[in-house]
């Protein structure tokens, strides 16, 4: 399955020019859940994950957000694709 995920986050690691996210998979969240979890649970293990309503898009969060500085981008089991 082909999907475009669209993310104006760019100071993210996987973020690419005209807004692309290249991340392999993502995860997204509720605030607190992302808060919770630790680095090495992201999308790969995200099947596994409790449901976690939201009321709005505020209260949501990607969790395979990680820094373009950041020593923890292997620490998620996502890679960036090309
Ligand atoms: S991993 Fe999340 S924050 Fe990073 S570019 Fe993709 S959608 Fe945006």
């Amino acid at each position: 399955m082909n999907q475009e995920i669209y993310c104006s986050v760019n100071t993210c690691h996987y973020w690419s020019n005209g807004n692309h996210c290249k991340a392999n998979k993502i995860m997204v969240t509720s605030d607190a859940m992302g808060e919770s979890l630790p680095d090495n649970f992201d999308a790969p293990q995200a099947s596994m994950a409790s449901p976690t309503p939201a009321s709005s898009c505020m209260e949501t969060a990607c969790k395979t957000f990680v820094s373009r500085q950041s020593d923890k981008m292997n620490a998620d089991g996502v890679y960036k694709q090309s």
